[in-house]
């Protein structure tokens, strides 16, 4: 934990994006022909625009689930690279790893042992998540709540618990009190990695949580388990949680060269035009490298594709946020 001032010197400059803009249109064109160089000049674009940018402050502390009921469609892969994304642009951002497996904890470089302070000793043990929060390697200003095998077991012990939905709730309303009862800054987003099931874990993450974001992978069966999950959340909203909303989708591991994908894409923003992102993520080597170096691709490969993506994609996120408040009010 940190009680250094908040570095953030506020959002960039109208006259900075103007240079960067300008910088942008300079890059020469390129045609449908040259996928290569189409390549290059999205990602010349995004270095330009993006690298040192601060991204503006949110009104409040926006609490996002990443949940989507499938594995391996990229839930923690989005979860750790959009939250250093947001850090690395100047914002506080907690990740809560709520999934026993402890992934988010590898790829942020975070001690996750078993017997290493963590969600479970928050959710089962009731202690203070102060004591669990720890820095992410190489980020400053992303904070991580680790997962350990311990959590396996807490979808059990849970089950015969009081407030055992909205024990997590609990736990990091007090946290982000206690931060500013003490003077330290903000958290600005707090992100939620779920396991690929509909249990105790993971509806605790959707009581925490004011929004749900969820990943897409470009595939056939992408789609299959949408609704179902729509339907939880539902659940969720009569039930236990009035606000949750999905507020985002991300379509990831992206591969623009295939019709399948193109279609899968062209269908969720058929049915999702206000949430889904205009930025997809792009199948990348380096993004699934990453985590064995216990790091994002944010640190592990700045400069490469993924990362610029994550970047972007995070870059929408927290311009849509910052005038969320405005639209919600106009609903
Ligand atoms: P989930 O948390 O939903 O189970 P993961 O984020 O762990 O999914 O992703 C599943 C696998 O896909 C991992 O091996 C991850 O490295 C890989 N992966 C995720 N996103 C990408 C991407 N954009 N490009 C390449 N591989 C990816
Ligand atoms: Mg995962």
């Amino acid at each position: 934990m940190t009680t250094e001032p908040n570095r953030n010197p506020g959002p960039t400059s109208d006259d900075d994006q103007r240079r960067r803009a300008a910088l942008v249109a300079s890059l020469p064109s390129a045609d449908d022909d040259t996928p290569l160089m189409a390549a290059l000049r999205v990602d010349a674009g995004r270095r330009i625009t993006l690298s040192g940018r601060v991204f503006p402050k949110p009104p409040h502390t926006r609490v996002m689930t990443v949940a989507n009921q499938k594995g391996g469609v990229g839930k923690t892969t989005t979860t750790v690279n959009m939250a250093a994304a947001l850090a690395k642009s100047g914002l506080n951002v907690l990740v809560i790893d709520n999934d026993p497996q402890g992934n988010a904890s590898t790829a942020l470089g975070v001690e996750h042992r078993a017997g290493t302070p963590s969600v479970y000793d928050v959710l089962v043990d009731g202690a203070p998540m102060a004591g669990t929060v720890a820095p992410a390697a190489g980020v400053p200003n992303l904070w991580c709540v680790p997962a350990t095998i311990d959590l396996s077991g807490a979808e059990i012990e849970l089950v015969s618990m009081v407030a055992r939905e909205t024990r997590l709730r609990n736990a990091l309303h007090a946290y982000l009190q206690q931060r500013v009862d003490n003077g330290e800054p903000r958290i600005d987003y707090v992100l939620v990695d779920c396991p690929p099931s509909l249990g105790l874990l993971t509806v605790n993450a959707f009581v925490v949580a004011d929004e749900v974001m969820i990943p897409i992978q470009c595939e056939y069966y992408a789609l299959e388990g949408l609704s179902q999950l729509l339907k939880s959340v539902e659940l969720i909203q009569a039930h236990l949680n009035p606000g949750l909303h999905v507020s985002t989708i991300l379509l990831t591991m992206f591969d623009g060269r295939t019709n399948l994908a193109q279609q899968v894409a062209h269908e969720v923003r058929e049915h999702f035009p206000a949430q889904t992102l205009k930025t997809t993520i792009p199948r990348s080597v380096r993004v699934s490298e990453a985590p064995s170096y216990g790091q994002t691709v944010l640190t592990y490969d700045p400069s490469s594709s993924g990362a610029l993506a994550y970047l972007e994609a995070a870059s929408e996120l927290a311009e849509r946020g910052a005038s969320a408040s405005t639209q919600e009010e106009g609903e």
